[in-house]
C-alpha cells in the first residue's frame, strides 16, 4: 500500500528531534554533524537564537497579509538586498523553482516590451538544475527528471558548461538570454570558470541578451561572497536566490536591474504567499548575521580550512576519491565508489552529507560552522573512506 506521504523521495530511515548549531539529534538519540544543512538551506544551522527569535516575534504579531498591502518587513529586506548587490529591485516568492520561473518570465517580458517579442529562448547548460516545475524541468533538461511528464516546455537550448564557442553558436534571433549557475550544485559541484562567466557577459552585451544567474544554491554567503558571481567580477541582469535566504523558512527571490525589473508591471506577475511578514522577518534575521562585519571573511577562512582537509583526504584515499572541488562552503568529493555508499558510510560515522550528480558527495555545512567542526567532519570522512576501503578489500 502506498505511504500516506507520497513516495517521491527514497528517504533515509531517520528523523530528527532537534538541533543546535551544526548538530542534529535524531529521535532515537543519536547525534549528527549536519554538513548537508537541509540541502544548503539551513544557513544559520539549527535553533539559531536570532532566527528563532525573529520568527517567534513575527508569528506572534502577524504571519501573512498578502501582497495587496504594504509589507514593511519585505520592503526592508528588499532594500538591504539592493544595497548589497547589483540589483535595483527584488520580487519575493517561495522557492527556487518559482524564482527561476519568474526569472525566465521576466527575461521574456523585457524582450517583448523592448521590441523583441520573438526573443523567448533561454540558453541553459548540461548538468544544470533549475527546479521541478514544468518549465524548469525543461530548463534543467535532465532526461531522468523529464521522463513521463509529456512534451517538454519549449524555449530552452542546452550547451556544455565552460564552452564559450558552443554558447556563441547556440545564440540565434530567438534567444532572449542565458541562465547559468556559478557552481552547479545538483549537477556535481561543477564550477563555471570565471573566464567563461566573463565570456557569457560579453556575449550577452554583444548580442543584446540578458544574463541570468541561478544563485539559488550559491547565494547568500554560501560561496564566500554574498553572491558567488561577485567573486569573478561578472554582473548579471537578473538573478534568482532561495535555499539559504531565510535559514530554512521557505522563500525565493528574483533580483534584477531597473532596466529589466521595470517590465514586470502591476498585475504581470504575482504570488499569494511570497514575501510575507514572517518569511521576510526570517530572511532579515539571516541577513543580520551574514552581513555583519567579518562574517563572510570568516566563511572564506573556514572554507579554506575545509578545502585543505578535503584535498588531504583525496591524497590519502586515492582509491576512494579522485577530486575535491567547489567554492566556499559548497564543496564536493568526486567518488570512485558509488557516492550513495560514501554517503551511507559518512552517516554511519555521524556525518550528514548530500549526494550530487557526477558521483559527487556534497558538503554544504551551515554558514556558522566552526573550523573545529570541519576538522571533526574530515575525521569522520576519513573513517568512512577507510570503511569503504575495507569493504572493497573484502570483495576483492
Ligand atoms: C535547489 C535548486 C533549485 C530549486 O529550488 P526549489 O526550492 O527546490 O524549487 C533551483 N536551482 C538551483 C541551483 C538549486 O540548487
Amino acid at each position: 500500500m502506498i505511504s500516506a506521504l507520497m513516495p517521491t523521495y527514497a528517504r533515509a530511515d531517520i528523523a530528527f528531534d532537534h538541533g543546535e548549531g551544526a548538530w542534529l539529534w535524531s529521535t532515537d538519540g543519536r547525534r549528527f554533524l549536519d554538513f548537508g544543512a537541509g540541502i544548503a538551506t539551513s544557513s544559520l544551522g539549527h535553533a539559531h537564537p536570532g532566527l528563532v527569535g525573529a520568527i517567534a516575534a513575527q508569528a506572534g504579531r502577524v504571519i501573512h497579509v498578502s501582497n495587496l498591502y504594504r509589507v514593511p518587513q519585505a520592503e526592508r529586506l528588499a532594500a538591504r538586498l539592493v544595497e548589497n548587490s547589483f540589483a535595483d529591485s527584488v520580487f519575493f516568492c517561495n522557492s527556487g523553482a518559482e524564482a527561476n520561473e519568474g526569472l525566465v518570465k521576466l527575461m521574456r517580458r523585457a524582450m517583448a516590451r523592448t521590441g523583441h517579442p520573438e526573443r523567448t529562448r533561454v540558453i541553459c547548460f548540461e548538468g544544470a538544475f533549475h527546479g521541478r516545475t514544468l518549465a524548469m524541468l525543461s530548463a534543467t533538461g535532465n532526461e531522468k527528471y523529464l521522463d513521463g511528464f509529456g512534451p517538454p516546455v519549449d524555449g530552452f537550448d542546452h550547451v556544455p558548461l565552460n564552452n564559450l564557442n558552443a554558447v556563441r553558436d547556440a545564440i540565434g534571433p530567438l534567444t532572449a538570454g542565458i541562465l547559468v549557475e556559478p557552481v552547479q550544485g545538483e549537477g556535481g559541484i561543477r564550477r563555471a570558470e570565471p573566464d567563461f562567466l566573463r565570456g557569457l557577459r560579453a556575449a550577452c552585451d554583444e548580442f543584446g541578451l540578458l544574463l541570468g544567474m541561478d544563485e539559488v544554491q550559491t547565494g547568500i554567503g554560501r560561496c564566500g561572497a554574498l553572491f558567488a558571481h561577485e567573486l569573478c567580477g561578472v554582473t548579471p541582469d537578473v538573478m534568482s536566490a532561495a535555499k539559504g535566504i531565510a535559514g530554512g523558512f521557505p522563500m525565493g527571490a528574483i533580483l534584477a536591474t531597473e532596466a529589466v525589473a521595470k517590465h514586470l508591471t502591476a498585475g504581470s506577475h504575482g504570488t499569494t504567499f511570497g514575501g510575507s511578514p514572517l518569511a521576510a522577518a526570517a530572511a532579515n534575521a539571516v541577513l543580520d548575521v551574514v552581513l555583519a562585519d567579518g562574517f563572510i571573511a570568516e566563511i572564506t577562512a573556514t572554507a579554506a580550512f575545509l578545502r585543505a582537509g578535503l584535498e588531504r583526504l583525496v591524497t590519502e584515499y586515492l582509491d576512494i576519491f579522485n577530486d575535491a572541488r567547489g567554492l566556499g562552503l559548497l564543496v564536493g568529493l568526486k567518488c570512485l565508489v558509488p557516492n550513495s555508499e560514501m554517503q551511507a558510510a559518512a552517516m554511519a560515522e555521524g556525518l550528514l552529507t548530500v549526494a550530487a550528480g557526477d558521483n559527487v558527495l556534497r558538503l554544504a555545512p551551515p554558514l556558522i560552522v566552526r573550523q573545529a567542526e570541519c576538522a571533526v567532519a574530515i575525521e569522520m570522512l576519513a573513517h568512512a573512506a577507510a570503511r569503504c576501503r575495507a569493504r572493497l578489500a573484502a570483495v576483492a
